[in-house]
C-alpha cells in the first residue's frame, strides 16, 4: 500500500497514546477476517463514517455488512479527536459555498451541519453511549483587533444567510465569561455543538453496529480491491472478502491505491494534541480561562482547547508535515511552546499525554460523499477536513442511505468530485507552503514569557 507519509503513522499494532485510551478501558479486540466470507456491503474503515454507514445499513435496510478495520476500531482520527462535536466539514468561506452551490445550495449544507451534530446526539441517546462532556456551544476567540473584525463579519454573514444568531463578545467581557488568554481581544460564541469522549463514542458505535448485525473486523488492513463478477474482492493478511458493495471510509489514513481513484485526492494533514495533568480550581483561575465551553482561536493555523471533566486541559493544533518520529518530537515541543504563550499561567503544567493523527483535506476543500465514477458498486466519503466528529458521522449514514438504493439528499457541495491535487507527490511541499503563509497572515504568537 503507497501512503503519502511515513510509515511509523500507520502502524497499527498499537494504540496512539492519547488520553483517550488511557481514560478508557480498551474493549476485547476485533479478531482479524478469516478464510473466505460473503457479504452484502464491505466497510473499508472503521471510524465514524465507516461505523454510521455499517450501523444504518445493518439497523434501517436489513443489509448484511462487514467492516475491515486495519487497527482497532476508532484506532484512526474517530478516537484520537479533540472530541468538539460541531459545525464543519468544508474549509470554504460561505462567499465560497455560494458561488460554488448557490444560496441555496450553501443553506442545505449548513443545514446538513447541523443535523449532524443533532444525529451524533441521538445515537449517544439510543444507544446510550457514554460519551457526552459538557454542555452546549462553542467560542471562536479573535486573536487580534482585525480577527474580531473578521468575526463580526462571519456573525453577519451567518445571519444574513441561515438566519441564525451569533453572540459577539468584546474583548472587555472576556474575562468575566472565563475567555482570558495572552492576545485574545474578543470572541463569537456559537450557540451550538457539544463536547465528548472521542474514542467512548467510536467505540459505542462498533458496538451498536454488531449489535444490529454488522460484523466488524480488526487487524484487517484490506491490501487488495478489485472487481470480481458482480462485485469486488477484497484481501486482507487473513482472508478474503467477497462483497457486492463496497464503502471506502479511510479518509486522512487512506492508501493512493485503494483504489487508485483516490490517489492523488486527498491531502492527510497532521493534527498533534497535549493534554495536562487536572488543574487545580486556584490555577484555572490563575489564568482565568474557565469556560466549559469548547474554544478555538481565530488564527489560520488555529489552536483548539477545552477543559476536560476531570480538570485536565486539552490543546491542539496543526502538526508537522512529516511523521517520523524525530519529526513528532520537535513538534511536540512546539505544542507545547504555543501552549505555554497563549496560556502563560499554566506554562510549567505537564502534560500527561500528547498524541497526532491524520485530518483529510481535498483539493475542492469540501467533503465527498458518493460512488467512485467508472466503478459500479463502489463508493466513498471522505474530506472532512479538521471537523469530521459529526460530519463525518451523518455522512457515514448518508453513504449507508446511498448503498442501500434508497433516494437521500446528499447536498450538492458534498456530491462535486474532488480534483486531484496538481502534481500529487508534491502534496507535502504544498501544505508546507501553506503553512508558512498561513502563519505569515496570523501574525506572530504572544510572547513568550514564565508567570
Ligand atoms: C488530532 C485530531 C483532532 C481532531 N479534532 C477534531 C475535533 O475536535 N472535532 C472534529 O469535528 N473533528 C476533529 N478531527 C477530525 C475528525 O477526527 C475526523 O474528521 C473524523 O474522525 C473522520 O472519521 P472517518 O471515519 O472518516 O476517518 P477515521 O476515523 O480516520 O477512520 C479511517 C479508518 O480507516 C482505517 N483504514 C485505512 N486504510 C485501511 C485499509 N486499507 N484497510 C482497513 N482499514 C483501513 C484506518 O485505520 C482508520 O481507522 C480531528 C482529527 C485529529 C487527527
Amino acid at each position: 500500500m503507497h501512503r503519502l507519509y511515513e510509515d511509523a503513522a500507520y502502524d497499527t499494532s498499537a494504540w496512539p497514546t492519547s488520553h483517550w485510551r488511557a481514560s478508557l478501558p480498551a474493549p476485547p479486540p476485533a479478531e482479524p477476517l478469516h478464510g473466505l466470507v460473503k457479504t452484502d456491503v464491505a466497510v473499508i474503515g472503521a471510524g465514524y463514517a465507516g461505523l454510521n454507514a455499517a450501523l444504518e445499513l445493518a439497523q434501517r435496510h436489513g443489509a448484511s455488512v462487514t467492516v475491515l478495520e486495519a487497527g482497532q476500531p476508532g484506532w484512526g482520527a474517530s478516537g484520537r479527536n479533540g472530541g468538539f462535536c460541531c459545525l464543519g466539514g468544508a474549509h470554504l468561506s460561505h462567499g465560497k459555498i455560494v458561488s460554488r452551490v448557490g444560496a441555496g445550495g450553501a443553506r442545505d449544507f449548513r443545514d446538513f451541519q447541523h443535523r449532524a451534530i443533532e444525529h451524533v446526539a441521538d445515537l449517544l441517546q439510543e444507544y446510550s453511549i457514554d460519551a457526552r462532556q459538557g454542555p452546549e456551544g462553542e467560542v471562536c476567540i479573535a486573536h487580534s483587533p482585525r480577527a474580531l473584525a473578521g468575526l463580526k463579519a462571519e456573525a453577519a454573514a451567518v445571519r444574513t444567510l441561515y438566519g441564525e444568531e451569533a453572540e459577539i463578545l468584546p474583548g472587555a467581557e472576556l474575562a468575566e465569561r472565563g475567555l482570558s488568554g495572552e492576545g485574545f481581544c474578543g470572541a463569537l460564541m456559537t450557540p451550538v455543538g457539544f463536547p465528548i469522549h472521542p474514542l467512548a463514542y467510536a467505540e459505542g458505535l462498533a458496538r451498536a453496529a454488531e449489535r444490529a448485525g454488522a460484523q466488524v473486523f480488526g487487524g484487517s488492513p484490506v491490501t487488495g480491491l478489485v472487481p470480481e463478477g458482480e462485485g469486488w474482492r477484497l484481501t486482507t493478511p487473513g482472508g478474503v472478502l467477497l462483497a457486492r458493495r463496497v464503502l471506502i471510509a479511510t479518509n486522512g489514513y487512506s492508501s493512493e491505491d485503494l483504489p487508485p481513484w483516490i490517489g492523488g485526492r486527498t491531502l492527510p494533514a497532521q493534527s498533534a494534541v497535549l493534554v495536562t495533568r487536572p488543574l487545580s480550581a486556584a490555577e484555572k483561575r490563575a489564568q482565568g480561562f474557565t469556560t466549559p465551553l469548547m474554544s478555538y482561536d481565530s488564527r489560520n493555523l488555529l489552536h483548539y482547547f477545552r477543559h476536560l471533566p476531570d480538570g485536565r486541559f486539552l490543546f491542539g493544533m496543526r502538526g508537522g508535515a512529516s511523521a517520523a518520529p524525530e519529526a513528532q518530537r520537535r513538534n511536540a515541543r512546539r505544542v507545547h511552546e504555543e501552549f505555554a504563550r497563549i496560556f502563560p499561567a499554566w506554562a510549567e503544567i505537564e502534560a500527561t499525554s500528547e498524541w497526532f493523527g491524520f485530518v483529510c483535506l481535498t483539493g475542492s476543500l469540501a467533503p465527498y460523499v458518493g460512488p467512485v465514477p467508472g466503478a459500479p458498486g463502489l463508493f466513498a466519503t471522505f474530506g472532512w477536513h479538521g471537523n469530521g466528529v459529526a460530519p463525518a458521522s451523518l455522512g457515514g449514514r448518508l453513504a449507508g442511505q446511498l448503498i442501500s438504493g434508497m433516494p437521500t439528499a446528499v447536498p450538492a457541495l458534498m456530491r462535486q468530485v474532488p480534483k486531484r491535487f496538481p502534481l500529487p507527490p508534491l502534496r507535502r511541499v504544498w501544505l508546507r507552503m501553506g503553512y508558512v503563509s498561513r502563519a505569515l497572515r496570523d501574525g506572530p504568537l504572544p510572547p513568550a514569557k514564565r508567570v
